[in-house]
């Protein structure tokens, strides 16, 4: 056994604590020990390191699982050395490999989901991207995708034996899918090397597909997507990831929604904008315009006279839907004044005639303008200052 000290020593912390108890005594002593503030004391760096040494193992649930069952033989390669280095096990990897060894073996369940030896053979979670309209994120729709996944072996029922025989009882571990083996003063519990912690092995493995008990297919299935989603929106189906190696759990599948761009509107958040050409009679007169929505109907926009490039409006509850919720965004459209193009002589004529004609009144016609050249006249008389 190592002479070191115990790492809740090290900390000063009790057994229980807890991991904010951890940190909080981590970082008082780091702070009094690091090096920066003790130039030259080799004791306070020799404990700054013990400190780290200790929470670092300590902050991981699973290494402290490991040091509060093994004490510091649970990190030191050597297990003792001792002559009961065989047994099946080889603790000569370094320290991740006998990490991994150890709680792949004793730890069981880590993965969560599952009993024993199975856990790691668990199917993969899969993602699928799905980009949709944005009239389907308004609505939400039902959508069929069909993915590639490995699926429970139809031929063997997953079982992975040829169909008929049935998997006969491990000789190695006689069923229970674990090996002891003793090693020093402990007594070390491993997975059967043999039927990976199964328990069972297979004599006749399944043809089609080869005793994994599952095979590559492609499955169909109807995703229901909510009103109201937005751009990166995941989708979990419990379940419907990849199929486990011999009966394990299957993964889950995760959908990545994207929407489309639309060619008329921007979404931002709940709400909808777009731009919308206004021509400029309608602007100068005042007049009513129609705009599409969402949901496919369409709305009357009154202009007021006057309306310049810019103005916005803002139709109430005419947005998107919001995700789990009756409510709806607002939509805003934004005025672009349009400037004829291509004119004939006569419109051409009566714009002179209508320029000449000037204002009657002292009201400004254009505030605009008369504002910017006043700012302009100003900046100029600055300069000449
Ligand atoms: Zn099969
Ligand atoms: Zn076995």
């Amino acid at each position: 056994m190592s002479s070191k000290q115990d790492y809740y020593d090290v900390l000063g912390v009790s057994k229980g604590a807890t991991k904010d108890d951890l940190k909080k005594a981590y970082r008082t002593l780091a702070m009094k020990y690091h090096p920066d503030r003790n130039p030259g004391d080799k004791e306070a760096e020799s404990k700054f390191k013990e400190i780290n040494e200790a929470y670092e193992i300590l902050k991981d649930d699973d290494k402290r699982a490991a040091y509060d069952r093994f004490g510091h033989d649970a990190f030191n390669g050597g297990m003792g050395g001792g002559g009961a280095g065989r047994g099946g096990f080889d603790f000569g990897g370094g320290f991740a490999d006998i990490f991994d060894q150890m709680f792949g073996d004793f730890m069981g369940g880590r993965g969560g989901g599952g009993a024993g030896g199975s856990a790691n053979m668990r199917g993969s979670d899969l993602r699928y991207n799905l980009g949709i309209t944005l009239e389907e994120a308004f609505l939400g729709k039902t959508a069929t995708i069909t993915i590639p996944t490995t699926a429970s072996c139809d031929s063997c029922h997953g079982s992975g034996a040829k169909d008929g025989s049935a998997p006969t009882v491990c000789g190695t571990c006689h069923g229970s899918g674990r090996v002891r083996a003793q090693q020093g003063f402990f007594t070390i519990e491993r997975t059967c090397p043999t039927c990976q912690g199964q328990g069972r092995v297979i004599k006749d493995p399944c043809g089609a597909c080869s005793g994994t008990g599952r095979t590559q297919k492609e499955k169909t299935l109807e995703v229901r997507i909510p009103a109201g989603v937005e751009e990166g929106t995941r989708i979990r189906l419990s379940g419907e990831g990849e199929a486990g190696l011999r009966g394990a759990p299957a993964g889950d599948l995760y959908i990545f929604l994207s929407i489309k761009p639309h060619r008329i509107f921007q979404r931002d958040g709940a709400n909808i904008q777009f731009k919308v050409p206004i021509p400029m009679v309608t602007a100068a007169l005042g007049g009513v315009i129609e705009v599409p929505c969402i949901d496919g109907s369409r709305t009357k926009v009154t202009i007021p006279p006057g309306t310049q490039s810019g103005n916005q409006f803002r139709l109430r509850e005419k947005g998107m839907s919001v995700l789990r919720s009756q409510a709806r965004g607002d939509m805003y459209i934004t005025a672009m004044v349009e400037t004829p193009v291509n004119l004939t002589k006569e419109q051409e004529d009566l714009l002179r005639q209508f320029e000449a004609a000037g204002s009657s009144s002292e009201k400004e016609q254009s505030p605009e303008s008369s504002g910017f050249f006043r700012r302009v006249k100003d900046f100029w008389d600055d300069l000449t200052d």
